[in-house]
C-alpha cells in the first residue's frame, strides 16, 4: 500500500492488551490507569481477521506490542496463527522482557522471529523507580532466555529523558555492545505537545520514512501515533478501516489528545 505522500505502508503494530505488569512513569499516569473492559478488547479471532486482511493488502511485517503482550493469556497461540499467514515475512514483538524467561522458548517455537526489549538503565534502583515496581533481574533473565531461544536480532529500546539521563543510555549501550545486542535510543515523547524525535538506531520518529499502521487493543486502526484519527475495525470491518487509515495518514504527526502509550501500543 502506498499513501498520499508516496510512503510504502508495510508494517502493522498490533497492541494485544492494555494490561501491563509494570507502571513506567512515561507510559502510565501516576493516578492509575482505567483499563478497558474485556468485551472491548479484540479477541484473537478478530485480531487474526485484521492481520489476514492487512497482509492481503500489502502488509509484510507485524509487531506485537501492548501494554505488555506477554501478559495476555494465550499469546503464544496468537503468535503461531500469525506466523502461519501466507505473505507475512517478519513477525516481531516489543516487550518489557520481564516474562521472557518463562515464554521466550514457546514464542520462538511458535514462529516469533525477533524481539525488542525495553531497558532504559542498567541501574537496578533507577529501573525500579522508573517502572514503579520492576525488578531488573527479571529483564536480564529475559534477555538471556531470548538469546538462548535464538530470537534474532534482539534490540534494546532505551528511553532517554526525565530521570533517565544520557549516562543511563550509555550504560545500556555498553551492555548492548558486550552482549551483542543492538540499542535504539528513544527520546521521551510528549503526546499533548506533539513532541517526538527520530529514534537513534531505528526507523521511528521520522515521518518521511513512516511505514506503519497501528491496531489498538480495542480495535482501532490508527494511521499515526501522533494523531487522534482512528478507524474502528468492529464498525467498518478490517479492509475498509485499513484502507481509510492509509488514506488518512498525515504527512507528519502533531499534538494529540491521547497521552499514554499503554493505551495505543508503542
Ligand atoms: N510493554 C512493552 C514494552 O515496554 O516494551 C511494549 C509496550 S511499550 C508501550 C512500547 C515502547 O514504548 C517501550 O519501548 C516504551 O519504552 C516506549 N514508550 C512508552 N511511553 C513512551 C514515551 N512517553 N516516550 C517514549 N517511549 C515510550
Ligand atoms: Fe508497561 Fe511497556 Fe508501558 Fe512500561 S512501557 S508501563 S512495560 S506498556
Amino acid at each position: 500500500m502506498t499513501d498520499r505522500f508516496g510512503r510504502i505502508i508495510d508494517q502493522l503494530r498490533i497492541s494485544v492488551t492494555d494490561r501491563c505488569n509494570l507502571r513506567c512513569r512515561y507510559c502510565m499516569p501516576a493516578s492509575g490507569v482505567k483499563l478497558l473492559r474485556n468485551t472491548d478488547i479484540l479477541s484473537f479471532e478478530e485480531i487474526l481477521d485484521v492481520a489476514r486482511a492487512a497482509v492481503g493488502m500489502g502488509i509484510t511485517k507485524i509487531r506485537l506490542t501492548g501494554g505488555e503482550p506477554l501478559v495476555r493469556r494465550g499469546v503464544v497461540h496468537l503468535v503461531e496463527k500469525l506466523a502461519s499467514i501466507d505473505g507475512l515475512v517478519d513477525l516481531a514483538m516489543t516487550t518489557n522482557g520481564t516474562l521472557l524467561a518463562e515464554h521466550a522458548r514457546s514464542v520462538a517455537d511458535a514462529g516469533l522471529q525477533r524481539v525488542n526489549i525495553s531497558l532504559d538503565t542498567t541501574d537496578p534502583h533507577l529501573y525500579r523507580q522508573m517502572t514503579r515496581c520492576g525488578d531488573i533481574r527479571a529483564v536480564l533473565a529475559g534477555i538471556r532466555a531470548a538469546q538462548a531461544a535464538r530470537l534474532h536480532p534482539i534490540k534494546l529500546n532505551c528511553v532517554v529523558g526525565g530521570l533517565l539521563a544520557g549516562s543511563d543510555a550509555l550504560s545500556v549501550k555498553e551492555f548492548g555492545r558486550t552482549n551483542g545486542l543492538q540499542v535504539r535510543i528513544i527520546r521521551m515523547m510528549h503526546f499533548e505537545r506533539g513532541v517526538f524525535s527520530v529514534v537513534e538506531g531505528g526507523r521511528g520518529g521520522d515521518c518521511r520514512r513512516c511505514n506503519r499502521l497501528r491496531l489498538s487493543s480495542d480495535g482501532s486502526i490508527r494511521p499515526c501515533l501522533f494523531s487522534d484519527v482512528f478507524l474502528s475495525v468492529r464498525r467498518l470491518g478490517p479492509s475498509k478501516s485499513i484502507r481509510l487509515a492509509v488514506a488518512k495518514k498525515p504527512q507528519a504527526g502533531g499534538p494529540c489528545a491521547h497521552q499514554w502509550m499503554y493505551r495505543i501500543g508503542g
